[in-house]
């Protein structure tokens, strides 16, 4: 069995780190921990905090920090993610969550971020066409990769759908965020030795490839001290 891995996916809207996210907690055995997931469960229950997250999901902004640093710590401190680790998906989005990660995670800290490198051209394709399970965040595509059953999702069977944020206005709003807040996070990761660059254009499994012969092969080169 691998020995799993405490690992973060960075990338554009659309750049595939849910689909990728998916696969990895699935190959590392370990929990997929997607804050925008978190946020759509929210909204979903009708609760106070949906009520609030859903203010935000649907202009397309950010979930103030705070928020965001307390649901993650939250999820991390649970006892699944101890032993094996964690794929986290879409969190952290700004340089404040990047740094109250590391303090969440000491003394272990992280082995690395995956950034999933796209064009901003072939993103805009990729959202339009993006369906999205409401229960367990599995992700298809229209016409090319559809679920087994029309609107059903293939792994849990919920329903899937468009993403309400989806839409053309807010798609361009939150890529703007992403080149402001997120983009940065690339160049932080990198002073850190922890990012790990993957070409994302291709096939689903042959991204998944890249990454594992990547994550793998760092792995196996980290000193062992
Ligand atoms: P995602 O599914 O990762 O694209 O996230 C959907 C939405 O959830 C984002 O547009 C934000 O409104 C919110 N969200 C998810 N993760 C974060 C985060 N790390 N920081 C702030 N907002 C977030």
């Amino acid at each position: 069995m691998n020995p799993g891995a405490r690992m973060l996916i960075l990338g554009k809207q659309g750049a595939g780190k849910g689909t990728q996210a998916v696969r990895l907690s699935r190959h590392y055995v370990v929990p997929h921990i997607s804050t925008g997931d978190t946020f759509r469960a929210a909204v979903r229950s009708g609760s106070e905090f949906g009520q609030l997250a859903k203010q935000y999901l649907d202009a397309g902004d950010l979930v103030p920090d705070d928020v965001v640093i307390g649901v993650v710590q939250e999820r991390l401190t649970r006892a699944d993610t101890s032993h094996r680790g964690f794929i986290l998906d879409g969190f952290p989005r700004t340089v404040r969550q990047a740094e109250a990660l590391v303090e969440i995670l000491a003394p272990r800290g992280l082995d690395l971020a995956v950034d999933l490198e796209i064009d901003t051209s072939h993103v805009l394709r990729r959202l339009a066409s993006r369906r999205v399970c409401s229960d367990c965040g599995a992700n298809y595509a229209v016409p090319d990769n559809p679920p087994r059953v029309r609107g059903i999702c293939d792994v849990c069977g919920g329903e899937v759908l468009q993403r309400d944020d989806d839409t053309e206005a807010a798609i361009r709003h939150r890529l703007e965020i992403y080149e402001r807040q997120t983009a940065p996070l690339i160049q932080w990761y990198e002073q850190k030795e922890l990012l790990v660059p993957i070409h994302a254009l291709g096939t689903a499994d042959e991204v998944t490839e890249r990454i594992v012969a990547e994550v793998d092969r760092r792995q196996r080169d980290r000193p062992t001290t």
